[in-house]
């Protein structure tokens, strides 16, 4: 290849976006920025812009494109600003696009994430809800158009440097016997059970060890967010759900592990700091250096290990059970925890009527097949809906 890698980075203004444009900006002469997205803290995106001077950049409307394309034509640029989700498919599947690094949150993600699959991109995937949502039409969409997909959520781009290169014959054939995600277990790993009642969305957000979006946060502290990867390990590794196990690791030093017929068990260790999946995933199958400073073991002397508490822990149980029944179960899921999680954030709701929302939400609707992304959506309306409902009866 000729040049630096061309990179659309969906959803630049977030936690992993700024972490992937720091890994980038480290080795110029291998990647360049291409197009730079953002739906809120706008100034960011400008500041963002003006620092690596993409072609594009997208915003949700055209009210904010106006000034930003202001605001970048007096700073002397000539990015030009693209609006929503049609702007977000376009920086996604553009031909001059190597690589497109999805981390927007949530199911907004969806579209433009497949727009770089459909297109064949590199396809680096943070946004793990989008494939939680449409799990085996995503994978059909990377297998029929040749897209490479490259994990970052840290647990399933450790899980890939642990596997062999030719792990899509099947986990079986490869000599996989099981895959444990580990988990950091959040802030609440140890809060009595009586007092999470009482927990804030600030003590929420406050994981010990990494640091993140609000949303993903919440997930952590729920453990909703172990679910979703429980989900999208089965999907991106071809496993069933019971060759998947959650392992609690309060250091999240050990980032997963995968398990042979043999007794080997292999690890993938590092500093909590998302710039190594990834600088894994930009330069895979080379490696380059990611700014994240070597592992002290000695500093570090000891790592633990815990099973789960379910009963702490209901979202786990709740998200295993949608991996389980497949069909629409994931992405209703998905959706009634957005909702759930934003009416947390929003101070409507008690931290454990999180759980019971969804638990609400996936009683209530019988699991139907999937054929089409129309089915998708349908079953992601149908839960936003539900959840909603359950807002109002309860008067939030
Ligand atoms: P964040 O909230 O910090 O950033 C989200 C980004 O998405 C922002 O740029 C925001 O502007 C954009 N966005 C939000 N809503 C949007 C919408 N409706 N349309 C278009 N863009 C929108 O989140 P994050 O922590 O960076 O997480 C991003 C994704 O990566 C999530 O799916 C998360 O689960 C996953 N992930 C994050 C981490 C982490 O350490 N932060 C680790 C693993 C996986
Ligand atoms: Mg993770």
């Amino acid at each position: 290849m000729s040049g630096p890698q061309q990179i659309t980075i969906l959803g630049a203004t977030g936690s992993i976006g700024l972490s992937t444009l720091d890994v980038v900006a480290r080795h110029p002469a291998l990647y360049q920025v291409f197009a730079l997205t953002g739906y809120s803290r706008l100034d960011e995106l400008l500041a963002l812009c003006i620092r690596h001077t993409p072609q594009y950049a997208v915003v949700p409307d055209q009210v904010v494109a106006r000034k930003l394309q202001d605001d970048l034509a007096a700073a002397g640029l000539d990015t030009r600003v693209l609006v929503g989700e049609g702007g977000l498919c376009e920086v996604a599947a553009d031909p001059r696009v190597d690589a497109v690094m999805a981390a927007i949150v949530g199911a907004a993600g969806l579209r433009p994430t497949l727009a770089a699959v459909e297109a064949g991109k590199k396809v680096l995937l943070a946004n793990k809800e989008a494939l939680v949502m449409s799990g085996a039409l995503f994978m059909q969409a990377v297998r029929q158009n040749g897209a490479v997909l490259l994990p970052i959520d840290s647990e399933h781009n450790a899980i890939f440097q642990c596997l062999p290169g030719d792990f899509a014959r099947g986990l079986g054939a490869v000599g996989v016997r099981r895959i444990m995600l580990t988990a950091s277990g959040g802030p609440f790993r140890e809060t009595p059970l009586e007092q999470l009642q009482n927990v804030t969305p600030e003590q929420a957000c406050a994981h010990p060890v990494w640091s993140m979006g609000r949303k993903i946060s919440v997930d952590s502290a729920t453990m909703m967010n172990k679910g979703l990867e429980l989900i999208e390990a089965c999907w991106l590794f071809d496993a069933r759900p019971d060759q998947v196990e959650v392992v609690i690791h309060p250091q999240s030093v050990i980032h997963s592990l995968v398990d042979y017929v043999d007794g080997s068990v292999l690890a993938q260790l590092g500093n909590p700091d998302m710039r190594t999946p990834i600088a894994n995933a930009l330069a895979w199958p080379a490696r380059v250096d990611s700014g994240v400073a070597p592992l002290d073991l000695f500093r570090i002397g000891q790592l633990d290990f815990q099973a789960p508490d379910e009963e702490r822990f209901p979202c786990l149980r709740l998200a295993r059970q949608a991996a389980e029944a497949g069909g629409s179960a994931p992405a209703m899921l998905n959706a009634a925890n957005e909702v759930a999680v934003a009416a947390f954030l929003d101070g409507r709701i008690r931290y454990l009527e999180i759980a019971g929302i969804i638990e609400e939400v996936l009683d209530h609707e019988p699991v139907t097949a999937v054929e089409g992304l129309e089915a998708v959506f349908a079953a992601d309306a149908k839960a936003r809906l539900l959840a909603g409902q359950w807002l109002e009866r309860h008067g939030r």
